[in-house]
């Protein structure tokens, strides 16, 4: 369905809400947040908050309406607002440019940005890749954006150095600022990235233990390790011979998968290293359900964020913590 069959809902506050209540309540029993217990009546509408269903809850004898637990709960803010906000991230727009829309101050936007990017990244927690997979590297450049201690325009104890680092030569590394990507692409279309410290055989063994199930068919280039890698039917080609295909043997989906996570993450000015995991999680939440549309991805998300569980997972940052192979690969080493 094309976005247009979506928008026009949003100048309505009661369709909002409808759509909230749908969401929230499609295929999950209708039961208090609190103590759990399905015994509810219905207990009226707020008069500031049209549209939004109150109940009582036979069980603790208290009130909750759609938005209880949920990560929209306590926000000043209408669900016009929200809706628009997650749109405008699956269009992948950054946080700033999310806050000049919105109308919304810029710290607002970048703690509800993180706040659907944590949720988004309950869907892929667990994701395996099994069949036919390629595979490639890259190195990006990802230093200390917003890291000061305090924030603001406190001292650093070093020189500034601007946003964008000036490469050093050589391969990169986490502690040079320029730390690894891997991808994984199945050809039946799913797609794992991960951040990892370095490239090294270690690292990209415990990586593909991670991403792919034992035993798939594996295909890379010919960076040596990629080469030592064991428990996977692997071939190689090798682009120092200019060999880029051999019959079914590439890794094109991998490179193509690069060509379009560079321009994603450039959108952002530049990145910290430690909110990488994040942003590439969501970069994969992105493609493996690229077939749904913008909006068909705000439902995702949205229902999510409205599961009490998941919502305050994803404000403590937890779904994050899954992708984020920095601690784990090096903890595999040494
Ligand atoms: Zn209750």
């Amino acid at each position: 369905m094309p976005v247009l069959a979506y928008i026009h809902h949003l100048f309505n506050a009661d369709s909002c809400h409808v759509y909230i209540h749908t969401l929230r309540w499609k295929d999950r029993p209708l039961q208090c947040p609190r103590c759990q217990s399905q015994d509810v009546d219905p207990w009226g509408v707020y008069h500031y908050r049209p549209g939004c269903k109150r109940y009582w809850c036979n069980g603790c004898k208290r009130t909750f309406n759609d938005l209880t637990d949920t990560l929209l709960h306590q926000s000043k803010r209408s669900l016009a607002y929200w809706i628009l906000a997650t749109f405008l991230l699956c269009l992948s727009c950054s946080s700033r440019r999310i806050a000049r829309e919105l109308g919304v101050h810029s710290c607002t936007s970048y703690r509800w940005c993180w706040w659907l990017r944590n949720t988004a990244l309950s869907y892929e927690t667990d994701r395996q890749l099994a069949g036919t997979v390629e595979a490639d590297d890259l190195y990006h450049t990802a230093g200390h954006k917003g890291q000061a201690k305090g924030g603001g325009k406190k001292s650093l104890g070093r020189r500034a150095r601007g946003r964008r680092k000036k490469r050093e030569p050589g391969r990169g590394h986490y502690d040079k600022d320029r730390p690894a990507i891997i991808a994984w692409v199945s050809r039946q279309g799913a797609v794992v990235i991960q951040a990892t410290r370095d490239f090294t055989v270690k690292t990209v063994q415990k990586a593909a233990d991670l991403a792919m199930q034992a035993g798939s068919r594996l295909y890379t280039d010919s960076a040596s390790s990629s080469r030592a890698l064991k428990g996977y039917v692997h071939d190689y080609v090798n682009h120092t011979r200019k060999e880029y295909a051999r019959g079914d043997v590439h890794e094109n989906r991998a490179e193509c998968l690069f060509s379009l996570l560079k321009p994603y993450l450039r959108v952002f000015r530049g990145i910290s290293k430690c909110n990488l995991p994040g942003y590439v999680g969501f970069f994969q939440f992105l493609r493996n359900f690229r077939q749904q549309n913008a909006f068909e991805q705000v439902g995702l998300i949205l229902r999510a964020a409205l599961d009490p569980t998941i919502a305050r997972k994803a404000r403590r940052g937890e779904f994050v913590k899954y992708l984020d192979h920095f601690d784990l690969l090096q903890s595999a080493i040494n």
